[in-house]
Formats: C-alpha cells, structure tokens, sequence
C-alpha cells in the first residue's frame, strides 16, 4: 500500500518487542508504520543521555514507565543542578541480558548482519564476608551436572508437566546444599519474583536453558541499550518502514470483531493487522472494552507485574577484582512475599568499554526484587536499600568513600506480567481479529527482554499462518 495513512501492520510502541517486530515484518516485505507515543525510542529498554537530561524529562520519562526515585544521594535537585550525570548514559531500568552471546537477541540481529557489540559476564555469589565468583565452582559443577541436566534439558513433555509445579516442591525434592541455593536464587532472579510458591518450574528450566548454554550467562550492551533500539530503527527505515515518535495512539479500531485500523492526533490510520505492544492491563485504555468478551478483559486487567528497587552508584574507584563481573545475592526472612529476596550487582557496566561512565568514573548498577506493592511502599523500599547498599559493601567495604552521587529507583512494572503459575500469560491473538499483542507481557519464551523478542519473533510466524 502506498497511501500514507494505510499500511499492512501498524504497531503500537517502539520498545524493543515493537522494534524487533518492526525488522522481522519490514524484512519479509510488509509495509509497518510503528506508533510511539513518546520522544524517544526503546520503552522500558529506554537509554537516558546525561549531557542534555533535565530533571524534569528524567522524572516524566520515570512516571511513564512506572518508576520514581525514592531515595538518591545527593537530592535528585543537587544531582542535576551540579550536573553530576555529565557523560553518564543511565539506562531506564538496569538490563542485563539473559543468555549474553547466545541471547534471542543477538540471534536475531544476526539475521540481519548486524552484530552488537555486548559485555558478557559470569555470575558471583555475594557472601556475609567477600564473594565466590564464579556462583558454580567446578566441583559444584561435577556434582550437580547429572542432575542439572537431567532437569534444565528434559524435553517440552515434561518441561509441560512441571508447568504447574511450584519451586517450591522442586527445591524440597532435589534442593540440597548448593543445589538448593542455586535453585533458589535463579529462579527468583530470572522471574523477578521471590515468592517460590508462585514461580514455575518448568518456566524456570526453560529460561535457564539460554544461561547454561553460554559460558557467560549474561550480557550487557556496550554504550548502553539505546544501541540496540536505534540499530533496530536502522534495519525498519532501510526496509521501507516507519518509526514516528509524540504519536499516542489514542484508539484501535475495531468494527465487527476485526480491528481496521487506529486513531493518532485525531487521524485514521488504516491497516490490515494492528500488534499492541503496550502493557496489557492498560488496552482496554485505547480499545471499546465492549467488543471483547467480558471474561478477557477481566483475566486482563487483573494481570499483575513484578517490581524491584534498582540503585546506580557512581564511583571513583572500584576493586579491580570485580570490574566486568556480575553478582548475586539473597536476603533471608525480609518480611516481604516471598520471605526472602533475591538482587544484583553488576560490574559489566563498570568497565570503561562499557561506554556508559565518563572516564575515570565507574557505573555500577543493581536491582533487588519486590512486589509492585511494595516498590510503592517506602517503609519497605528504606529496608531494600539498605541491603543493596549492604551487599555492595561486602564487594568492596571502602566503596561509600568512592561514591560521587547515587540514584535508587523503584519500579512497579518491571515485567509487564508475572511469568507464575497463578498470572497466566495472554496469547498473542487476542479475541479481536488482526488484533495481536505482543512484548513482555505475552505468552512466549524467556522473561523481560528475552519475552519481548521472543514474542516478536512467534507474531512472525503466526502473521503468516493466519494470512
Ligand atoms: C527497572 C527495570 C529493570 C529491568 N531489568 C531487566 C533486565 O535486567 N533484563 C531484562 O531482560 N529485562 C529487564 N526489564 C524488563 C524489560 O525492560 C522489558 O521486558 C522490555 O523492555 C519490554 O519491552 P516491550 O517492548 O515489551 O515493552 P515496552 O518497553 O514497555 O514498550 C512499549 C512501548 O509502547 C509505548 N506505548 C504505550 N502506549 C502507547 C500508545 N497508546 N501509543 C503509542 N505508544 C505507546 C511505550 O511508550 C513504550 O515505548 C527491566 C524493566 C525495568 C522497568
């Protein structure tokens, strides 16, 4: 089609389930327009360029994506008025890449001959005093390997069965010494979920198939995420599609249980296929609730996300023993859901080739993960602070002297949906037909980034099976 309100596809949001779709669809020779409703493009995987953020883009760009800053150090206002961010690129949320170079990720751009240039690193373990690093010694390694790979490469049949089997029970049954810690703290750290008695076992071994793969279980973009997004953006526009930013779509249209087109600026966009790749639970915000059968839209908006408190520390020293590596930890008796909770820290971003820090500066950045109740919560968000702040001092006991300043965001929607037993992912076809919905918060393999392009990948497929 050529008129310039009619395309084949129009997709809604260009984060990177909208973009990944945006250079699959282009590719195979559909015409795509992509509606963003913001000023820039990467959603949740959205880059932050330090030398010309103010305080006020920062802040509006946080509420969109459902984050504030409780906590910071100094005031966020002395932050940005000594301009302290100056040769920063802060990255939204913090996005290390399950699986790093065998990422779904770096799969699919290699389609297009477009390497990325990614960081990759092992994981440690953060202890009372010091780390273990890596998380597996190779004796823990011989003698968990029968068992691990017994359960992380039996085939989808019983990946299926343990479908509904909580960590829990999994943990009682094959979780002694290392092997249960390991269990314990993967798979809240790949859910974004502490609650075991939610996480699903066979979504759990799944997701770890992608980090046993790799020797380096994940990955971090060099200069930050915007890279990924903006090579995307290249691929689409070089195929002929569009990216268009400061376009809301305000409504899809749907007549007769087909959806036709959507509405941006009060304009008619028509198209043959609409892709949704906002946060489901707010559809029904730019879609008639009325044309889809009652008990979809009440299975989708009480889906629930997960949450965390993120921190960036700025230092000016940092041990070089833990420059390029990434660590875990977990956090016993909390007193949140789940009990017990599980957080990062990663040294990929500290690396000077990370691009991200000015020189002679570290970024290090870390997440600890909550509910999205409690990452609004503030008698909560004090407590998991202070044991990011704890953890990173067992890595490096002198590093508050090192610090040049701290932000510590909370996020209620860190994963659109919850991958657990009890939230069940939506399909990508929707009740509508030519509606399709994509992103984190569909159905497809992998959780975070991983979903997203994962689900991008499978709306490929089944574009082509429905035409
Ligand atoms: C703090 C934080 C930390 C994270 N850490 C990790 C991590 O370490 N590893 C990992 O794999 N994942 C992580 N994630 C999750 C990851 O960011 C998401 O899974 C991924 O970015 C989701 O991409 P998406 O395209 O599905 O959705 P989004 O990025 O949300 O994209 C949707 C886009 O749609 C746009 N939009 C919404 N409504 C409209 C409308 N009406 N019209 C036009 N445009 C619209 C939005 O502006 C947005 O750009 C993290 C997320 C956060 C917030």
């Amino acid at each position: 089609m050529i008129d310039g309100k009619k395309s084949d596809i129009c997709i809604i949001g260009a984060g990177i389930s909208g973009l990944t779709a945006g250079a699959l669809l282009t590719k195979k020779g559909y015409t795509v327009k992509i509606f963003e409703g913001e000023s820039v493009i990467g959603g949740r995987a959205l880059s932050l360029n330090g030398d010309t953020l103010s305080m006020e883009t920062h802040t509006k760009l946080l509420s969109r994506y459902n984050m504030n800053i409780p906590f910071s150090d100094p005031s966020v206002e002395s932050i940005f008025n000594k301009k302290l961010l100056k040769g920063y690129t802060l990255d939204l949320g913090f996005h290390a890449v399950g699986g790093g170079a065998v990422s779904t990720l770096r799969s699919v751009l290699a389609q297009f001959d477009e390497p990325i240039d990614m960081l990759e690193s092992n994981t440690g373990f953060i202890k009372e005093n010091g780390f273990d690093i890596p998380f597996l010694s190779r004796s823990d390694k011989i003698r968990m390997i029968p068992q691990i790979v017994r359960l992380v490469f039996s085939g989808e049949s019983t990946m299926k069965k343990l479908d509904n089997v909580p960590m829990t029970e999994t943990i009682k049954k094959y979780g002694k010494g290392k092997m249960k810690i390991t269990l314990e703290v993967f798979s809240r750290a790949i859910s974004t979920v502490n609650d075991l008695d939610s996480i699903s076992t066979g979504e759990m071994f799944r997701a770890q198939k992608i980090l046993v793969k790799g020797s380096k279980p994940v990955g971090y973009p060099k200069n930050g995420l915007h890279s990924i997004s903006q090579t995307f953006v290249d691929i689409i526009k070089r195929n002929g599609g569009e990216v268009i930013l400061n376009s809301p779509v305000s409504k899809i249209i749907i007549n007769n249980n087909e959806a036709t087109g959507v509405i941006v600026h009060n304009e008619e966009y028509s198209c043959k296929t609409v892709v949704s790749t906002m946060l489901v639970q707010h559809l029904f915000t730019i879609s008639d609730e009325k044309q889809f059968p009652a008990k979809y839209v009440q299975y989708i908006k009480t889906l629930k996300g997960t949450g965390g408190l993120c921190a960036y520390y700025s230092l000016d020293r940092i041990n070089p023993q833990l420059l390029g590596k990434t660590f875990l930890f977990i956090e016993r008796d909390v007193g949140i859901e789940g009990n017990d909770a599980v957080g990062m820290i990663d040294f990929m971003t500290a690396l000077p080739q990370s691009g991200l820090a000015p020189p002679s500066h570290h970024l290090v950045q870390a997440y600890i993960i909550c509910t999205p109740a409690e990452a609004r919560n503030k008698k909560i968000l004090e407590k998991l602070k202070e044991l990011l702040d704890t953890n990173l001092k067992r890595l490096m006991p002198d590093c508050f002297s090192h610090l040049r300043w701290a932000l510590y965001p909370a996020v209620w929607h860190l994963d659109g949906v919850a991958k657990t037993i009890n939230d069940i992912k939506p399909d990508i076809r929707t009740p509508i037909k030519n509606l399709y919905l994509i992103g984190d918060c569909v159905k497809a393999p992998g959780i975070g980034m991983n979903c997203a392009i994962n689900s991008a990948i499978m709306l490929e497929d089944i574009l082509q099976s429905d035409s």
